[in-house]
């Protein structure tokens, strides 16, 4: 199908109503995945996946009480914490990721908001992977505008910060930040001129009308997200939604391909918990739409596939990692050495 730009534009909507969005959600599962399909081929390669790695630079000992975290301080998970690690090591682990096919490094602080100082050294390390040709995203808790900038003009180019989930199943998760402080702090790295990344986690213990509500909030954003990190829990053992009820894998994929619909043009990524998918999981999940992962052996604290187990996932149904900035793919076969990424949320 041949697509203008102006076509593609017109299906670009930040004005979704809640009714519209549940509808997409419940409607049969195969006229829902036609229809996020049909909708992702016309924005992106159907067969080109992104790929980013995640480094923890400081974990654990945070301060804040999201129930699913074994980062935080609050909950006994046998977590080692470590303070900021040192720049050296950072551009070390952004070396191996780009070897291995990363196009962009993801660095995760376990901070409420970051200090100056710890600031100062986490712009040198954007500006150091920055030169290695990578794309560079941080997350780092709450930031004020003047934070944002900073970031911003030491070379960032993304900033993660989810919702988690909707506004009213919130404070069942979090107790220390408001929704309110989260949509602040997307609101200023937007102003800064920074990309957004931004999603929510699924199998809490809430209900579907929380899954389209947070979907609705993405998606009426003043600017959809660049890029939406769809995690499924990964119950830790020590934190309070240990033992939550599993969700229905369907869910999973109803929920991405109502991304897809919804943000046509974001890349919507398929991030924790796919240690427990299957790769007939995951490739439904890109066939609904999704086209980013999370590549490495860890995603911050939680496991994640093996590399080996990942290669396979892309060698099945020949997919390949999309180059930088949406061009041609790195090698299909990904070499074996990928970066060790460790710890954050
Ligand atoms: S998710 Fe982030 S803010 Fe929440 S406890 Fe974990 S590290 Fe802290």
């Amino acid at each position: 199908m041949t697509t203008t730009a102006q076509d593609r534009h017109s299906l670009i909507r930040t004005d979704w109503t809640e009714t519209e969005v549940r509808e997409l959600y419940q409607q049969p599962f195969n006229d829902l995945l036609f229809e996020a399909h049909q909708i992702h081929r016309r924005f992106f390669p159907p067969n080109q996946i992104q790929v980013s790695t995640l480094c923890s630079i400081k974990t654990g000992t945070c301060p804040e009480d999201c129930a699913y975290c074994p980062q935080s301080v609050r909950y006994n998970t046998g977590l080692e914490s470590e303070d900021l690690v040192s720049i050296e090591e950072v551009v070390q682990q952004a070396r191996a990721a780009r070897a291995a096919g990363a196009t962009r490094f993801c660095m995760g602080a376990a901070y409420r908001s970051p200090k100056q100082k710890q600031l100062d050294v986490i712009k040198e390390m954007v500006r150091k992977v920055s030169d290695l040709g990578l794309e560079t995203c941080a997350t780092l808790g709450m930031l004020t505008s003047e934070q944002a900038q900073q970031l911003k003009s030491a070379g960032l180019d993304y900033y993660n910060h989810n919702l988690d989930t909707s506004e009213n199943f919130y404070k069942e998760i979090i107790t220390t930040r408001t929704y309110r402080d989260r949509l602040d702090t997307l609101g200023y790295v937007r102003e800064a001129g920074l990309k957004v990344c931004c999603g929510g986690i699924i199998g809490m213990g809430e209900e579907q009308a929380d899954r389209v509500r947070l979907l609705q909030t993405l998606a009426t954003l003043p600017e959809h997200p660049e890029s939406v990190p769809v995690n499924q829990l990964v119950q830790v053992p020590g934190t309070p939604l240990h033992g939550s009820e599993p969700v229905d894998p369907l869910e999973l994929i109803r929920t991405i391909a109502v991304a897809r619909i919804l943000m046509p043009a974001s890349h919507v990524r398929l991030s924790a918990g796919r240690s427990e998918m299957s790769d007939e999981t995951q490739a439904l999940a890109f066939f609904a739409g999704a086209n980013s992962i999370f590549y490495g052996e860890r995603l911050l604290t939680t496991d994640n596939p093996e590399q080996e187990r990942d290669r396979r996932l892309f060698r099945r149904p020949g997919l390949r990692p999309e180059g930088p900035e949406g061009g041609k793919g790195a090698p299909a076969d990904p070499p074996a050495d990928v970066a060790r990424s460790h710890a954050s949320p």
